[in-house]
């Protein structure tokens, strides 16, 4: 069997992992570097990706691109005043996928993607001397719909079958072990190159449940290194007498310089930034530790609002984290560190390389995937309740929302009138009470059931999802054995908003659908224990006395003047009502053949 691989797909690095025994490794290239730079150039006719492309960045400014990552399953408009941040030509290739001008090449940011995924494919082929076509590929967890979808794409254009698109948060989660607390709240705290990205996960019992997420889109080393940069050419301009800030080559030049001092003052107090400049003069500063950290304290901080926001959104005050786990390459700066120890009162893990972290975990996540690690719960939950119609338009639900993939659901069910010869089973999935409010997701009929009178054909629904998000559908005739089942896509189309805004409206929506689906259940209750009621009545009139009988006509028309209105209640009261004033003659019918199950009220009716 060939490795599923865990695969980072990063703004500003990718890399590979996978499980070696049962431990996830991250897989280097011959050099041992392990990160590839999310860089794409293109020469006349050939790509280029990772280190090779950064270093084009300046020199062909026109036919390379970066942080691709932020055009992902994005139109134009979505992207707006981010535009400007990128050097290359953005254009429309249909409404809703943006389109990227490279020299002759116009390419979509999957396309893109794709080039850096197979990039690392070829690294983990090479690396594990076989062929890999699986792999599991993380994305922040505020991606929508539509950006993971365009993941996925990226997949499947570099060959790549992705069985899974895990958060990152969870990943990095995932590689501390974390899914083995029973329980617990966990803050993801992620500084990369270009965003930073706060998480609150809960875990409990193997899943993790993201309870809040928050950040800033354009936070990280890049920042960093534009300050330290900035610094350097005033220092330049004072001392040489030149101005660099046209100059692109030296820019980029002073940038790299900049950013490997940065990096090495992660572990050194000390260290010394070297630059030739082009008049054969040197520039030669030494730096240390504290004047780095007095020169971006500010952007560090930036990074407290958002963590404060997202402990709000999820009504959690910093004493109620359990763990907070240290994610992105900026975090190995001790500044970063004592100011995450601030926020959270406690101190991070850091223990894994926090730019290895999140590949090391999609790897574990392969490997549950795979089998290798077992009895462990899978990780995914359904994002929405799934049910089907039952009679007046009420939602059934038989997987509810957040249950834990893989899973499975059976409910009986019967029919509306007698002699049905076909269900209606139409799949739905939301959290509100009536069909006509959530989304219609298949239906089918279920036909050749026996001719019997209503609520007699006892039909079990059952629903099963596979830990890839697939749900079979099927029915089956207890009776008679008879099945059918479709396979139904849950969530293909369903952005996250659509999500959100769903399970928002459940909310604000509950009451009146409450209200809505007792008085439809009310009613389809009376009209089958109406019907129910006069047909026992028929057959078993020799066997009561003619004051019983009046008693339960008299029951009956009141019944059915309260189903006129529309107060459940009040027709609730009067089914029981009815039902008291049955219970003899249902007893005298007990033993012949007519007993139809009066007081069978448990069985929801089909269409
Ligand atoms: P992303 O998730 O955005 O792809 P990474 O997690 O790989 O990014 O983080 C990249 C950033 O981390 C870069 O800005 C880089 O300069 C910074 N970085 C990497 N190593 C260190 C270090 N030792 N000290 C400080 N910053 C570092
Ligand atoms: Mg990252």
């Amino acid at each position: 069997m060939s490795t599923i691989v865990g695969i980072d797909l990063g703004t500003t690095n990718s890399l590979v992992a996978y499980m070696d025994g049962k431990e996830p490794k991250v897989i280097a290239d011959r050099e041992g570097r392990t990160l590839v730079p999310s860089v794409i150039s293109v020469d006349d006719q050939s790509w280029i990706v990772g280190e090779q492309a950064r270093q084009r960045l300046i020199t062909h400014p026109k036919t390379t691109v970066y942080s691709v990552k932020r055009l992902m399953g994005k139109g134009l408009a979505d992207v707006g005043e981010e535009c400007k941040y990128f050097p290359v030509f953005l254009s429309e290739k249909q409404p809703g996928v943006i389109q990227v001008e490279m020299g002759k090449y116009r390419l979509t940011p999957p396309e893109l993607s794709a080039l850096i995924l197979k990039e690392v494919k070829q690294r983990a082929e090479e690396f594990l001397g076989s062929a890999v076509t699986q792999a599991v590929v993380t994305v922040p967890a505020y991606f929508n719909d539509s950006q993971r979808q365009a993941t996925k794409d990226a997949g499947r254009i570099a060959g790549l079958d992705v069985l899974r698109i895990v958060n990152e948060p969870t990943a990095a989660c995932l590689a501390y072990g974390l899914q083995k607390k029973k329980q617990g709240v966990i803050a993801v705290y992620d500084l990369g190159g270009g965003t930073f990205d706060i998480s609150i996960l809960k875990v409990k019992e193997g899943i993790f449940e993201v309870l809040s997420t928050n950040g800033n889109t354009h936070l990280g080393g890049d920042d960093l290194d534009q300050r330290l940069m900035e610094w350097v050419l005033r220092e330049i301009e004072q001392e040489f007498g030149l101005d660099l800030q046209k100059n692109a080559e030296s820019i980029q030049q002073i940038r790299l310089e900049v950013e490997k001092a940065k990096r090495r003052l992660s572990g050194e107090d000390l260290t010394e930034i070297v630059i030739p400049i082009k008049t054969g003069a040197v520039y030669r500063r030494p730096l240390k530790r504290v004047e780095l950290e007095s020169l971006v304290n500010d952007l560090i901080d930036l990074t407290i609002g958002p963590c404060r926001q997202a402990l709000g959104d999820a009504h959690l005050s910093p004493q109620d984290i359990d763990e907070v786990v240290l994610v992105g390459g900026s975090t190995r700066m001790p500044l970063v560190r004592r100011t995450v120890q601030e926020i959270f009162h406690q101190e991070p893990h850091c223990e894994i390389n926090p730019d290895e972290v999140v590949a090391l975990g999609a790897a574990v996540q392969a490997d549950i995937l795979a089998g290798g690690i077992q009895n462990m719960l899978l990780l995914d939950v359904t994002p929405l309740s799934l049910g089907i119609e039952t009679m007046g338009g009420g939602m059934s639900v038989l997987i509810p929302r957040n249950s834990t993939l893989p899973t499975n659901a059976k409910e009986l069910f019967t029919t509306f009138a007698d002699g049905q010869r076909s269900v209606d089973i139409h799949v739905y999935q939301g959290e509100r009470e009536l069909v006509k409010d959530n989304r219609s997701l298949s239906k089918f009929q279920f036909r050749d059931l026996d001719p019997l009178p209503a609520g007699m054909p006892r039909i079990e629904v059952n629903f099963t999802i596979d830990a890839n998000g697939i749900l079979q559908v099927g029915a089956k005739d207890l009776r008679s054995g008879k099945e059918q089942s479709v396979e139904v896509k849950p969530s293909y189309g369903l952005s996250d908003e659509d999500v959100t805004r769903m399970i928002e409206e459940s909310f604000t929506f509950a009451k009146s659908d409450m209200d809505a689906r007792s008085l439809i259940e009310a009613r389809n209750e009376a009209a089958t224990i109406l019907r129910h009621t006069e047909r026992a009545l028929k057959q078993g009139e020799p066997l009561i006395e003619p004051e019983e009988r009046n008693r339960i006509q008299e029951q009956i028309t009141a019944l059915k003047k309260a189903m006129e209105g529309d107060n459940h209640r009040l027709i609730r009261e009067w089914i029981d009502q009815l039902d008291k004033a049955t219970i003899h003659l249902a007893e005298r019918l007990m033993d012949s053949t007519l007993q139809i199950g009066l007081k069978d009220k448990k069985l929801s009716e089909l269409p």
